[in-house]
């Protein structure tokens, strides 16, 4: 008896042994050119994979084919969600495999970006698992993946199989491994409830530049996406998500684990005061009941984007690429450059008399609109915005109106409250702000990232959308997809912005720092409003008051370019119309705010930026220099086409001072390049 029963265990730990190398199933897919792939491996009831690029390998004799090589950039990393009816990250088997003929097109146009037509590919892997549970309900997981050149994403997505209708997804094993000498640009997550009247989370918080992946978040909740990684001579990596609807919540990264491995960490428990769940509440697909099941069951994507250079990183469309638009534009939106009274003037400006200058500033610079901040209901009042809604009309300025999200999530006391909450307040206020020509709205203080959140956002804009109206989100999350998700979508704070400068001179000694790295992190996923372009060298109303701008003219000119969104609340103030020379004016009364296509050059995130944005015919390269030290970078416009140098007629510069802002027709050498030398906090722009 005793050896028998010592011989069985011998058999069944060979035949577990046996099993788990027999039955590991695994897939590689290519991106369509061949040179990105990703590894998917199912064993041991486990789902994992690994992901990287391919060199080719030059073959050392003549004749002999080349080799490629395979460049990991996310080693083996687990893959499944856990449920309210089974853990999805074990004991899975699979179902089928689906692995459709060619190529995956996306074609389509984006009003809004950094790219207005796309037409990116995909070649893609579908896998249907299932778990023993009993009591799973009969609930089937699928997990699509999509690889694109330079860029991977995948996403869940459950179906009906049994009585089990719907579930609730707590949590993910959604991990990403990386090398621990790699490192991070990320910012971390904030504690809930603490902050501005307990308003954040709000992704407003610090960098951690160029350190280990292995560091600890000082919150201890781990970074808000997107993240920027760093692997050495590998090159670089970006990690982030889209497609977030009302479906499920924001995301984040938890801290790395000592060997490297981040994982898919929900929303804190104590968001919008404690309320609501920390996962997400999913119904099921079932294309026999389901009305709209092209849209149900599915967890957001999400997304890696990597390759040997940044040029992959700032140039990426994957947060747009996997998404599809979710309802009709009710009217032709179009991108806006407004004035903003409160930057520069604060909370004592939102009185009628002090908009009336900013109206008149918008008009003045030839732009769209003039945003009218917080505190007008008690300040201004219903008549008087009406008023001010004339005289818009008026001068030919599109009026946009502040309002507080809240609500009942946080003490944020700017008003108007009370009227973005729910559909039947908001719907009330869009028809009013409607017929008084408004339009878009900037809606402030968020509850964070629960799905109870993003609920909030979703019924906004769709509300907004009713009434012709674009919605501009503060203290707030980042954007998932949304610009081309929801078409009144224009833009979202989510980064620390302009009015830290004037509420800090910290933040301006490091203003440089920041704008060199956006373009390589937050501002490469989604649109960002910074409400930047600071003409007055101190930041306040009053001359000689206030926190002193560190960076250049041109280098505040040269935001205009980098930021991305295509409403634009910029900092220029009455005073900058005598005060700025002429050509500074000129640039920002031409400045667009829509792109048809992004170039990267050259730069280094927090360090300098050479890239270039075109809109229609015209080409805008900007070099923006972060370094202590002057910097001489040499222009070759060729790289956007052969007849784009040609096309330049102003270079901007400090002149060699730095200080001396200047107007000149650029002069191109003998092979068509520019040599500039460019000093610290300093830019150039061509255009
Ligand atoms: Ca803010």
């Amino acid at each position: 008896m005793k050896t028998t029963a010592k011989l069985s265990f011998v058999i069944y730990s060979l035949l577990f042994m046996l099993s788990s190398s027999a039955f590991a199933q695994t897939y590689k897919v290519l991106s369509p050119d061949g040179l990105t792939y990703l590894n998917v491996k199912l064993a041991d009831g486990k789902l994992s994979y690994s992901a990287g690029y391919r060199t080719i390998v030059k073959a050392k004799k003549k004749g002999a084919k080349a080799d490629t090589l395979d460049v990991p950039m996310v080693l083996d990393s687990p893959l499944g969600v856990y449920t309210n009816v089974a853990d999805f990250s074990k004991d899975l088997t699979l179902k089928e495999a689906i692995r459709p003929k060619g190529v995956i097109k996306h074609s389509y146009h984006l009003r809004q970006g950094k790219q207005s037509e796309i037409n990116n590919e995909e070649n893609s892997l579908g896998l249907v698992l299932t778990t023993p549970q009993r009591r799973n309900g009969g609930v089937i997981m699928t997990v699509q993946f999509a690889v694109f050149n330079n860029n991977i994403a995948y996403r869940y997505r459950f179906l009906q199989g049994g009585e089990t209708g719907a579930i609730v997804i707590t949590g993910e094993a959604s991990g990403f491994r990386l090398p621990t000498d790699a490192t991070a640009f990320i910012c971390q997550q904030s504690d809930p409830m603490v902050g501005w009247k307990r308003t954040k989370p709000s992704y407003e918080e610090g960098y951690i530049w160029d350190e280990s992946i292995t560091k600890r978040s000082q919150s201890g909740h781990g970074w808000t996406f997107p993240c920027l990684f760093h692997e050495g001579d590998k090159g670089w990596l970006l990690i982030s998500e889209t497609g977030v609807t009302s479906n499920y919540c924001g995301t984040h990264l938890s801290d790395a684990t000592p060997d490297g491995l981040f994982t898919i960490a929900f929303p804190m428990e104590g968001e919008n005061n404690g309320f609501g769940s920390t996962g997400a509440q999913l119904g099921l697909a079932n294309s026999k009941t389901s009305a709209n099941d092209e849209m149900t069951g599915y967890t957001p994507w999400r997304t890696l984007t990597f390759g040997p250079s940044l040029k992959p990183i700032v140039e990426t469309t994957i947060a747009w690429d996997v998404v599809e638009p979710l309802y009709e534009p009710s009217i032709e939106y179009k991108g806006s450059r407004n004035t903003w009274s409160w930057i520069m003037w604060q909370d004592a400006s939102i009185n009628f008399d002090d908009q009336i200058k900013y109206i008149d500033l918008a008009a003045a610079l030839g732009w769209e609109g003039c945003l009218i901040d917080g505190g007008w209901y008690e300040h201004i009042g219903r008549e008087g915005m009406e008023k001010l809604f004339a005289y818009c009309k008026q001068k030919g300025v599109r009026p946009w109106v502040w309002y507080n999200s809240n609500g009942a999530w946080n003490d944020a006391p700017q008003c108007a409250r009370q009227a973005m909450h729910n559909s039947i307040v908001r719907k009330k206020e869009m028809k009013w702000l409607h017929d008084g020509g408004v339009a878009g709205i900037k809606v402030d203080f968020f509850a964070g990232d629960k799905q109870e959140t993003m609920r909030v956002y979703e019924g906004i804009l769709s509300d907004a959308n009713d009434y012709g109206i674009q919605c501009i989100f503060h203290g707030c999350t980042l954007p998932r997809g949304w610009e081309r998700m929801y078409p009144n979508y224009c833009s979202s704070e989510a980064v620390l912005a302009s009015e830290n400068l004037y509420f800090s001179q910290g933040f301006c000694e490091q203003e440089a720092r920041h704008a060199c790295l956006h373009p390589f992190v937050r501002n490469t996923t989604a649109s960002m409003e910074y409400g930047g372009t600071v003409l007055q060298k101190r930041l306040h109303k009053e001359p000689g008051k206030g926190n002193t701008r560190r960076t250049s003219d041109v280098f505040e000119l040269a935001t205009a370019i980098a930021f991305q969104s295509s409403g634009q609340n910029f900092a220029l103030t009455p005073r900058n119309l005598t005060e700025q020379p002429q050509f500074e004016i000129d640039f920002m009364k031409q400045v667009p705010t829509t792109w048809d296509e992004t170039r990267f050059i050259d730069g280094y995130p927090g360090k300098y930026i050479v890239m270039a944005r075109r809109h229609a015919d015209r080409w805008y390269l900007i070099a923006m220099n972060a370094e202590a030290a002057a910097k001489t970078i040499t222009i070759d416009p060729s790289v956007l086409g052969n007849s784009v140098g040609k096309s330049f007629t102003a270079l901007l510069t400090d002149g060699t001072d730095g200080k001396t802002p200047q107007q000149s027709v650029p002069k191109f050498d003998k092979r068509g390049r520019l040599t500039l030398t460019i000093q610290p906090q300093c830019a150039a722009v061509l255009y």
